[in-house]
């Protein structure tokens, strides 16, 4: 293990195999895996990380939107990349970096199928993707008839994927929900394969969709969370490896007396006699105001430290009444015995946002 001389987020590439490993053992043999590393690889560094899965060999990449994906093509990623969430206005840009968009409106189609039009596109790939509940992005069940008039006729391009994005598949009291999801899904593909006249790559589940509904996983699963090693269910990551952790060190150690507050806006009043450090991380780096006041912990020498008072933009201050320790001395934020998601979820959110949030001044230090 480097020596921590300031804030660092290690990502742990045996970590990240072991987590596809384990998703991989879930799923039939000839499922294809595509490897979702938008959002700079869940904020663990999207080139590398894909390297790596690309290496370990997953089918497909998916980022959010089309930069991410010339950012992988400019780092020497050659396998099909999917952008689940193209603009319009990109669309050249995507073709020009051989990149498979996600057409998910009828102006997007139209856009997609001009400007293939304009290139002389011959069979270029996209997906599909239908809205079966989610009701954020995608097709409805009624435009197929519009779809298949738009398609009739043009050989620019090739429906390679049709795919939807389930809305609870984590929440098993969803399950209901989650089978009409999946029902939606086989009514629109079989239309879709009868107006093609053959079967594109089905596409539906993420992590939590692998985990609890593996009967749907059709020609291929698309996972993010859980090759960082989270899950959202507490029995499994137990299983899983978390790939990031950040870790800084104290700056300096304080004596509080009661009576005495700590940081911006005297939001901690010391009711004793209290030691406090100070850390180098703060909401710039993406340890938010929402974990201050007491809500997260950090550990010390393995022993929990709560955020006190409000965090500030380059630093937190934690209480380590009591721990025995000096300036110097390396914290961890969260890490294998101090989860995101055990982090995340004293403040009310998830280790979703929590990691995608470490900003680029927190160095990314690989193992
Ligand atoms: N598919 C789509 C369309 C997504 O938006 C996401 C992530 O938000 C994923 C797959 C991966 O989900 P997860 O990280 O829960 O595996």
């Amino acid at each position: 293990m480097p020596e921590v001389k300031e804030t660092v987020l290690e990502i742990d590439l045996e970590a990240l195999r072991h987590n596809y490993d384990f998703l991989r053992s879930r799923l039939r043999p000839d499922t294809k895996f595509m490897a979702v590393v938008k959002a700079f690889g869940y904020g663990s560094d999207a080139a590398v990380i894909a390297k790596k899965l690309e290496e370990l060999g997953v089918d497909y990449f998916a980022v959010a939107y089309v930069h991410e994906g010339v950012a992988l093509r400019e780092s020497g990623i050659s396998i099909p990349i999917l952008v689940l969430h193209p603009q319009i206005g990109n669309l050249d840009l995507l073709i020009a970096h051989n990149l498979e968009p996600s057409l998910y409106s009828l102006k997007v189609l139209k856009a997609f199928l001009a400007a293939a039009g304009r290139q002389g596109l011959l069979d270029y790939p996209v997906h599909l993707k239908f809205n079966t509940g989610l009701n954020r992005l995608g097709f409805w069940e009624n435009d197929v008839d519009f779809i298949k008039r738009e398609l009739a006729g043009h050989r620019e391009v090739n429906v390679k994927g049709i795919f939807s994005h389930l809305a609870a598949s984590d929440d098993l009291e969803e399950k209901d929900f989650t089978q009409t999801q999946i029902g939606t899904f086989e009514k629109i593909t079989s239309e879709i394969t009868t107006v093609l006249g053959y079967s594109p790559i089905k596409h539906l589940l993420n992590t939590s969709g692998i985990l609890n509904f593996p009967e749907a996983q059709y020609d291929m699963v698309r996972s993010g969370i859980g090759l960082y090693g989270y899950s959202n269910d507490p029995e499994i990551d137990r299983q899983l490896k978390g790939v990031g952790t950040l870790k800084t060190v104290i700056s300096q150690l304080h004596k509080i007396e009661p009576g005495e507050s700590v940081g911006y806006n005297r939001a901690y009043i010391s009711e004793g006699y209290r030691t406090t450090a100070t850390l180098p991380l703060g909401h710039a780096d993406g340890i938010g105001r929402q974990y201050g006041r007491g809500k997260a912990n950090v550990l010390l020498h393995g022993q929990k430290a709560p955020i006190v008072g409000n965090v500030c933009m380059d630093m937190i201050m934690i209480d380590v009444t009591g721990i025995d320790c000096q300036e110097g001395d390396e914290v961890i934020v969260f890490g294998p015995e101090n989860s995101a998601e055990d982090f995340a979820s004293g403040a009310n959110t998830i280790s979703y946002e929590l990691i995608t949030g470490i900003s680029s001044r927190v160095k990314r230090q690989f193992l």
